[in-house]
């Protein structure tokens, strides 16, 4: 349809809908009719893809020609093995990818974009992904647009729509009528799925939906913009590379040595290094890294922190300073407003939250508002400057809009008044805007134009030259100067303090400017009260026990500021505090100097954040950095880890973060950076197992060789020996939950490396300990027999790897501190790969693939408890070290 080339009328009889929008039994039709409004994925045709991507790398290669001269020598046990091998890890590999992808997939649709809606003749905020052609739509500034859609009306209504066409300005949009010819890109009476608002509002229908879109007819190229490349972190890739070293050395040594200095058979020597090779190369390595991060990623979902880019996670863990917003995520946004202050006096309203039942009262008695005449003004710019919406489900209050809004438009429904009710009608709406601070709207009100505002309240008594009252009182010096300290006042007791004025303007005027914002008739101050978060206080002393520093910045006012800050313990005592202000009037080193020690900035602009945050990136510090607004965007694009809001947050603000907070609480930060630090411990403890088993048998064997004994190992044993200890129970310390130490010390380096030096008492003991006792126990079984030697190297060996998992699950405590069980996985897969073990050694048919010699229980016994020593010594070294 060429929907550009229509009359708004045409499209309306097309589309049989109507200014009121549709009604629900309507709506449910059309969704069953038209399908929900999602673009269809098509990307199954790339699982076999997937599959032989994971033969694509060099290790198994190595592993391709080993098994190719095993053939060629007649050694089919060990090629068949070799080619379990190979196809193990294919599939390992595959499915971990496959689980990682799908992980994000619905980390994605947790992150709800809502549309703003008119239905039954009402705003309602639905999923975007539930709306229909004929729906009529509202879109403000950083909303994204939900679905095609004709424009109806356009208030500097700006799009940015380079997700589409490529170009990167926003593009004006206007409602005439276009020429059927006129191209995809030029329509500027249309908007397209994917778009986002960059400024002003609009009304507008929705004519095409999911795969029927503009972007939903070129998905396939979409798809790939929306799946960010899963790039894997620098640090693991430099992890690889030194393990591979060791592996390589390790390798080389064996067959030198082997070779050279025994003079084994080239073949079997040969097999012996490659399978050497195959074990110490960690070629589970970056699979795990994928599992220890989506693991973390659902650790913080779960705590209603969102994900967007995995590798932000391990940042976090390293974050130093969180510089958060008040309103909504220290406080809890559910604003009342409890007084309204006029020249007629303090009025006290009751009610609590979006219930927009409460009476008002005058010096402890209850009144009508509506019998003052100052009240009555202020009640009608409450409902009138106002885009929110309270919409009741069952007994419970949903809001459209910013709650602060919503708190002035419960405040007049508590009187009775209502937008809807109202005989005045507006004629164009400003939204409010955290540069300027105020909102307005111009009302026809009967017959007369007025602008009606609100906002922060030494902007809007600023701008006051008069005072609204019967009486004609001049709105003085003094009488300003006495509102000015009444706000003081209720600020400096936690209360957020909004002024409402309005003036007569010009009846040709049909616009809102920014000139009309002079010469206003003040009418009073509403004292609202935003209680702050529960747990919030809790989670700003963990952060601060964590060695993270708390920045408060705030458009709202500094005394209200201090004084929230003060309840939740981001300050104590006479904390500094600095404005927007404030910091303008400083030079370069001042300012430098305060971003180092103030912790409030309030009444600060989008603008300021930003160089708050450039100048701590420049003090070294790893910032995490929350944001709303679309003025945020830049901000939240430039913090190390930028933080946008679930609820109130725009979906502009959104895109340009990394992780988003469901519940918009500061709670849910801490928690992230909790998940954060656990999860680059788990991965430095899983590949200091990884690391130090391989090394332990990579020592072992090459004594035994030095002492020019036999293999201790056959090829296949040894390629067992890691497909169970490496890949398979190594895994379980990705899962290791966090223990208290996590949040008690200050953040880490973030230059440190993976493997660092805290490895090297791990890798005399376990290394240390597995020569001390094989090399006697291979010694002495000997005489029975080669394999029985063989045997019992084999079990020892496997069970001191078994036993180190427990030392690998923290560095420093006690695994009877953290609890023995406290992992169940560990203990699972210990189990698990105990069993296995016990099946290759007893499972006859089995046994002779391996050429195992039963042992007896005694025997076992015996190796059980001698390979626990690994577990005791490091027990014993945690003690020592780590004494208090
Ligand atoms: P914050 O979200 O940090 O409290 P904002 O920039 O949103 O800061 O708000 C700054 C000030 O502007 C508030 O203190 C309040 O006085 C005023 N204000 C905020 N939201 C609105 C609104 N929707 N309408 C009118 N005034 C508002
Ligand atoms: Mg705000």
């Amino acid at each position: 349809m060429n929907y550009h080339s229509l009359s708004i009328k045409e499209i309306f009889q097309e589309l049989k809908t109507s200014e009121k929008g549709l009604t629900n039994k309507e709506t449910s039709q059309r969704l069953r009719k038209y399908g929900f409004n999602e673009i269809s994925k098509k990307r199954e045709k790339s699982l076999v893809f997937l599959f032989l991507k994971q033969f694509h790398n060099p290790i198994l290669y190595i592993l391709f020609v080993a098994m190719v001269i095993s053939f060629v020598f007649n050694h089919f046990i060990d090629a068949y093995v070799i080619l379990a091998v190979l196809l193990i890890n294919a599939i390992i590999g595959f499915y971990q990818e496959r689980k990682a992808e799908n992980a994000i997939n619905a980390l994605e649709k947790l992150i709800i974009s809502y549309a703003k809606v008119i239905r039954n003749d009402d705003l309602v905020k639905i999923p975007s992904d539930k709306v229909v052609p004929g729906d009529i739509i509202l879109l403000e500034e950083g909303d994204r647009v939900p679905a095609d859609s004709r424009l109806i009306e356009t208030k500097n209504f700006r799009i940015q729509e380079s997700s589409l066409t490529g170009e990167s300005f926003p593009v004006e949009k206007k409602i005439r009528v276009l020429d059927k010819s006129v191209s995809l890109g030029d329509r500027i009476n249309m908007i397209f799925m994917g778009t986002s608002v960059v400024s002003g509002s609009a009304r507008a229908v929705i004519v095409a939906t999911g795969d029927k879109t503009a972007i939903g007819q070129i998905a396939e190229s979409i798809q790939e913009v929306v799946h960010p490349k899963m790039h894997l972190n620098e640090k693991v890739k430099q992890l690889s590379i030194q393990i591979s070293i060791f592996a390589f050395i390790g390798a080389a040594l064996t067959f030198i040595i082997g070779f050279f200095i025994n003079k084994l058979e080239f073949v079997d020597i040969f097999l012996f290094t490659i399978a050497a090779l195959i074990s110490g190369i960690p070629e589970g390595l970056p699979a795990v890294l994928i599992i220890v991060l989506s693991i973390g990623a659902n650790r913080m979902a779960k705590k209603r922190a969102i994900i967007r880019h995995l590798p932000a996670i391990e940042t976090l863990g390293v974050a130093t300073v969180i510089a958060t917003d008040k309103t909504g995520t220290l406080t809890e946004n559910s604003i009342t407003v409890e007084k309204v202050l006029t020249y007629e006096g303090n009025f006290e309203v009751t009610g609590k939250g979006w219930d927009p039942n409460g009476k008002f009262s005058k010096n402890r008695k209850e009144i009508n508002p509506l019998k003052f005449n100052s009240l009555k003004k202020f009640l009608e710019i409450s409902a009138l400057c106002n885009k929110g919406n309270l919409i009741k489900e069952k007994d419970k209050y949903n809001i459209v809009g910013d709650p602060t809004e919503v708190s002035l438009l419960i405040l007049a429904k508590k009187a009775g008044l209502d937008k809807k009710i109202s005989k005045e009608k507006v004629i164009d709406d400003f939204s409010f805007n955290s540069d300027l601070k105020f909102r307005a709207s111009l009302v026809d009100v009967h017959g007369k134009n007025q602008v009606y505002t609100a906002g922060a309240f030494e902007t809007i008594l600023e701008k006051s030259s008069y005072i609204h009252s019967n009486k004609n009182i001049s709105f003085d010096k003094k009488l300003k100067k006495e509102f000015f300290e009444k706000a003081g006042d209720f600020a400096g007791k936690g209360n957020r303090i909004i002024a409402l004025a309005y003036r007569d303007v010009p009846k040709n005027i049909k616009y809102f400017s920014n000139d009309l914002m002079r010469n206003l008739v003040f009418v009073g101050l509403a004292v609202m009260k935003d209680p702050p978060r529960k747990g919030v206080k809790e989670s700003i002393q963990k952060a601060k026990n964590a060695g993270i520093r708390v920045i408060m910045k705030t458009g709202d006012h500094k005394e209200t500021a201090v004084a929230i800050a003060r309840e939740i313990g981001l300050v104590s005592g006479n904390a500094k505090v600095l404005t927007e202000l404030d910091l303008s009037k400083m030079s370069e080193k001042e300012f430098r100097e305060s971003i180092r020690k103030v912790n409030i900035f309030a009444r600060v602009t989008p603008k300021m954040k930003m160089k708050i945050v450039k100048t701590l990136q420049e003090q070294g510090e790893i910032v995490a950095m929350t944001g709303d607004g679309v003025n945020d965007a830049p901000a939240l694009k430039k913090a190390d880890i930028g933080i946008s809001m679930g609820i109130i947050g725009t979906d502009v603000a959104k895109e340009s973060s990394e992780m988003v907070l469901a519940n918009d609480n500061f709670s849910s930060i801490v928690d992230a950076v909790e998940e954060g630090r656990i999860v680059f411990r788990n991965l430095r403890q899983t590949s200091f197992y990884l690391i130090t088993t391989n090394v332990a048998e990579e020592v072992t064997i090459i004594s035994l060789m030095v002492m020019n004994l036999p293999l201790p190992l056959l090829p296949i044993q040894l390629l067992y020996l890691n497909l169970v200890t490496d890949t398979f129970s190594g895994v379980s310390l990705a899962m290791e939950p966090g223990h208290n130490d996590v949040l008690s010390n200050p953040p880490r380096d973030k230059k440190e490396n993976i493997l660092n030096k805290g490895i090297i008492p791990f890798l005399i003991i376990s290394a240390g300990l597995m020569v001390m006792f094989t090399i006697p126990l291979f010694l002495y079984f000997l005489p029975q027999g080669i394999d029985k030697a063989r045997t019992v190297a084999f079990v020892a060996m496997s069970m001191f790897q078994l036993f180190n998992l427990f030392n690998m699950r923290s560095l420093r405590e006690s695994v009877f501190k953290i609890g023995f069980f406290s992992n169940k996985y560990l203990i699972l897969l210990f189990g698990v790969s105990f069993a296995l073990m016990l099946g290759v050694i007893y499972i006859p048919a089995i046994q002779s693939v391996f050429r195992f010699i039963p042992l007896s229980f005694m025997e076992f016994l015996v190796l059980i408890l001698i390979s626990s020593t690994v577990f005791i010594v490091g027990e014993i070294y945690k003690r020592i070290k780590y004494r208090d």
